[in-house]
C-alpha cells in the first residue's frame, strides 16, 4: 500500500503516522526509514499492514515497545493501528498509567482528549458514546477496496462509496470535525489545494490516517514534496515553539539529509497555527499562516561556500565578542532571506566607513552574484574578486597610504554610483606614485559594467588595501 504526498493536511497527518511509528514501535526509527524510502510516498509493505490493523492477539515481526501494549483482554482486540491513535495522544502519560493497571481510566481519558470540544478532532465521534471500543474498531477496520464510487481528494487513488451505506464507520468529507481550525472556513481556505472545491472527499484508508494529524501538525508543519525531507525537517523543529527561520534554514541546511539527497529547499513552505487574543472575547482566534521558502533562497541556502563565510562571520565574531559583529551576521541572514542583496552592499560601504574590513561579506554577495547570474557573469565576478588580491598585494607604501588618506572621499562617490568620477580619482593616486592600474581595477570603471559590481569590486579593492595596510603596520 502507498500514500502519496498530497496537500499539506494530508502530508501532515501522514508525518504524525510516521511520527507514532517512530515513538510507539520497537525500532521505530529503523521502521520510519523503510517507510519513507521512496521519498514521494510511504510504502506500507503487506507484513506492517497486517501488522496495524490485527489484534495484540496476532504474532508479527513487527512489535509496539512492550510499554505500550494494552494487558486487558478487551484493548489487545483492538487493531493496533487504532491502540496507536489513542495512544499517540500522551504516550508518556499513558504508559504510565498502563504501568499502573490504569489501563481503562488511562483509555477513557485520552479518547476524551481526541474528541472532546478543544480536541484536535472535535465530535468527530460524541464523547458520550458508550461503546468507545467498538467505535474505535470500526473507524479503524482494515480498508476495503472499493471498486465504484467517487474519487478520493487525498489520494486520488482509491474510492469513496457513493452510496455511504457504512456513513458511520469513518468520516467521507473534511469538515470541522476533522480540522476545528481550517474545517469551517470553507472558501476562505488559505491553500490553493483547496480552494473552490465544494467538499473534499475522503475515502476510508485516507480517513484513518488524516486522525493522525494531531501528532504532525500542532502549531508548526514544514510541507514538502518528499516524506523523507518532510519527516526529518519536522523533527528538526520539533522542539521549536516558534519557528525562528533563519534557525531553521541553517539546522536544515547543515542536516546531511539535504546534501545528500542533493534536496533543494524549494518547494519548501512553513505553516503555522497561532492563537490571536480578542479583548472581550473568552476564544482566541486561530490563523494559519503559510511561508514560502522561494527557489531563490532555496538556491542560496544550499549553498555550502554561503553558508561556509556565514560561519566565518560568526566565528570572527566569537573570537572578537563584538556585538557590532553579532549584528552584522544577523544582517547578512536577513537580507538573504528577504533577497535584499543590495544591502550586503551598504552594509560593506558602512563597514569600510568604520574601519572594518568587509571580507566575507563582499565574499557571499560576489557568491550571490555567481549563483545567479550563471555562466555569462561568472567572468566579470572573477575580476571583482581579484580585486581583493589587487588591492592586498599592493606593495607601493604611499600609494597605499594615499588611498587611505583618500578613503571617504572614494567611499562616497562609490555608494553615489559615480564611476567615472571615481575613476579620475583613482587614475589620479596611481599616477601621482608613477603606477599602472592593474587590470581588474580598470575594468570595473567600462559603463557596461554592472553598477553593483563596479561598487562590489570597489569595496573589495579598499578591503584589500585595507590588509595590505595592516600587514605593513605589523
Ligand atoms: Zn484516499
Amino acid at each position: 500500500m502507498k500514500l502519496y504526498t498530497s496537500n499539506w493536511i494530508w502530508n501532515a497527518s501522514v508525518t504524525g503516522f510516521l511520527n507514532t511509528v517512530k515513538e510507539l514501535m520497537v525500532n521505530g526509527e529503523e521502521v520510519v526509514d523503510q517507510l519513507i524510502k521512496g521519498e514521494e510516498y510511504v510504502e506500507i509493505e503487506p507484513d506492517l499492514k497486517d501488522f496495524l490493523w490485527s489484534d495484540f492477539n496476532t504474532s508479527s515481526k513487527y512489535n509496539l515497545k512492550p510499554e505500550y501494549e494494552p494487558k486487558l483482554d478487551e484493548n489487545r482486540s483492538l487493531p493496533k493501528i487504532g491502540w496507536m491513535f489513542i495512544t499517540s495522544v500522551n504516550p508518556q502519560a499513558f504508559k504510565e498509567k498502563i504501568a499502573l493497571g490504569q489501563e481503562e481510566e488511562g483509555f477513557t481519558k485520552n479518547f476524551n482528549n481526541l474528541f472532546s470540544n478543544a480536541g484536535p478532532y472535535k465530535n468527530f465521534i460524541n464523547t458520550q458514546i458508550k461503546d468507545k471500543k467498538q467505535s474505535i474498531l470500526k473507524l479503524f477496520s482494515k480498508p476495503k477496496i472499493i471498486e465504484n464510487g467517487l474519487i478520493c481528494s487525498f489520494c486520488n487513488q482509491r474510492m469513496v462509496p457513493e452510496n455511504n451505506s457504512e456513513k458511520n464507520d469513518y468520516q467521507i468529507s473534511f469538515n470541522l470535525a476533522l480540522f476545528p481550525d481550517i474545517g469551517g472556513s470553507y472558501g476562505k481556505f488559505p491553500n490553493a489545494n483547496f480552494q473552490d472545491i465544494s467538499e473534499l472527499l475522503i475515502c476510508p484508508t485516507c480517513s484513518q490516517f488524516l486522525l493522525f494529524r494531531h501528532t504532525g501538525f500542532e502549531d508548526i508543519f514544514i510541507n514538502s514534496t518528499s516524506f523523507n525531507l518532510m519527516y526529518k525537517l519536522n523533527q528538526l523543529v520539533k522542539n521549536m515553539e516558534k519557528i525562528d527561520r533563519k534557525e531553521f534554514l541553517i539546522q536544515a541546511q547543515t542536516s546531511e539529509m539535504i546534501i545528500r539527497n542533493s534536496w533543494t529547499l524549494s518547494n519548501t513552505e512553513i505553516i503555522e497555527r497561532k492563537k490571536i487574543k480578542r479583548p472581550n472575547k473568552k476564544q482566541p482566534i486561530v490563523i494559519i499562516t503559510f511561508n514560502n521558502i522561494p527557489d531563490l533562497t532555496a538556491k542560496l541556502f544550499v549553498s555550502p561556500v554561503i553558508i561556509s563565510y556565514l560561519q566565518k562571520i560568526t566565528h570572527n565574531r566569537k573570537i572578537t565578542d563584538d556585538k557590532k559583529i553579532t549584528d552584522k551576521e544577523q544582517n547578512v541572514m536577513e537580507y538573504i532571506i528577504s533577497s535584499d542583496f543590495s544591502k550586503i552592499l551598504k552594509l560593506a560601504y558602512k563597514e569600510l566607513k568604520d574601519d572594518y574590513t568587509p571580507y566575507y561579506e563582499i565574499k557571499i554577495y560576489t557568491e550571490i552574484q555567481k549563483i545567479l547570474g550563471g555562466e555569462q557573469m561568472k567572468e566579470k565576478v572573477i575580476s571583482v574578486e581579484n580585486l581583493y588580491y589587487e588591492g592586498k598585494n599592493c606593495k607601493n607604501g604611499d600609494l597605499i597610504e594615499s588611498l587611505n588618506r583618500n578613503i571617504f572621499k572614494i567611499l562616497e562617490m562609490v555608494r553615489l554610483g559615480k564611476k567615472a568620477q571615481t575613476q579620475y580619482t583613482i587614475l589620479r593616486i596611481f599616477a601621482s606614485f608613477n603606477e599602472k592600474i592593474p587590470e581588474n581595477l580598470s575594468r570595473i570603471f567600462n559603463p557596461q559594467f554592472p553598477e553593483d559590481l563596479f561598487q562590489a569590486g570597489m569595496y573589495n579593492f579598499l578591503t584589500g588595501i585595507k590588509n595590505a595596510q595592516k600587514k605593513e603596520e605589523e
